[in-house]
């Protein structure tokens, strides 16, 4: 049971809780120094605090955020106080040395939480999808590891994880989730565009007899269209052979029907 919740972030600046857990008026807490401490008796929230910033910055286990589900983030009321409809949460990152590599001097990530379960995330008051804030927060070294959250009693959580989990940790702290999401994306459009080319092929293999068949059909049509040619010619050198006989003809007829006339 402790009295203190050590917070000590050199990016942090501020954090506004509202509806959240216990904090069901808005809580401002600015971090001035380099380590805060939070102190107060027993139950008052503390943890909670944590619990804040461990769902901001991207927290999907609701056994981490000691929950079962999203509702148990929202101000279950209290005798004074009636029940909230949405919890919301944000922490605001100084960036003077551009750490984030966005053109602004503070980066605040803020998510909501809707009693259906519907969840929102904004970046600097903007809405953005949880990926942009995994990926933003990536850059900095905040995986989704959580190395950098310590619970009360999980200590040595650190010292006993398994050597894929200390794998994934050691990532986040060198910022490589970044680009470990970049590989699983790049390989996900790589299974798409293969299976792509598969359609392509399959679609190809179909179409090969009936272009076979049709190249057959325009070799057919072609020799009929020579043939109709040729039988042209031969009825136009019929008609003009036969007139020329008729002509013959005439001019022979002509000459024996004179003397008798
Ligand atoms: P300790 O020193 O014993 O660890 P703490 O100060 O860390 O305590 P928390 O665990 O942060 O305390 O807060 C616990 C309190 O938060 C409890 O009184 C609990 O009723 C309250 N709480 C948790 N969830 C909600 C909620 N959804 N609505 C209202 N109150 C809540």
């Amino acid at each position: 049971n402790a009295i203190f919740d050590i917070i000590s972030f050199m990016l942090f600046k501020r954090l506004e809780i509202s509806g959240f857990k216990s904090f069901a008026k808005n809580a401002v807490l600015e971090f001035p120094s380099a380590i805060s401490g939070i102190v107060g008796p027993n139950g008052s929230g503390k943890s909670n605090v944590a619990d804040s910033i461990r769902w901001v910055l991207g927290e999907q286990s609701m056994k981490n955020l000691r929950g079962k589900k999203g509702e148990d983030l929202i101000f279950a009321g209290a005798e004074t106080m009636p029940r909230m409809g949405k919890a919301s949460v944000e922490l605001v990152f100084q960036n003077s040395k551009n750490q984030f590599k966005l053109e602004f001097d503070e980066i605040a990530v803020g998510r909501r939480v809707y009693r259906d379960g519907v969840n929102e995330y904004t970046l600097n008051g903007s809405p953005v999808r949880l990926k942009d804030i995994v990926e933003l927060l990536s850059k900095v070294g905040l995986g989704a590891s959580q190395h950098h959250i310590i619970a009360q009693g999980d200590a040595d959580r650190i010292l006993y994880v398994s050597p894929s989990e200390r794998k994934s940790m050691i990532s986040d702290a060198l910022g490589l989730r970044i680009f470990e999401i970049k590989k699983s994306e790049a390989e996900r459009k790589i299974e798409h565009t293969e299976e792509n080319i598969k359609d392509v092929e399959s679609l190809q293999r179909e179409l090969v007899p009936h272009i076979k068949y049709l190249r057959v059909q325009a070799e057919k049509s072609k020799g009929v269209s020579e043939l109709k040619e040729f039988l042209d010619n031969l009825s136009k050198e019929f008609v003009r052979r036969e007139l020329k006989s008729i002509c013959h003809e005439e001019d022979v007829l002509e000459k024996e029907i004179k003397p008798i006339l």
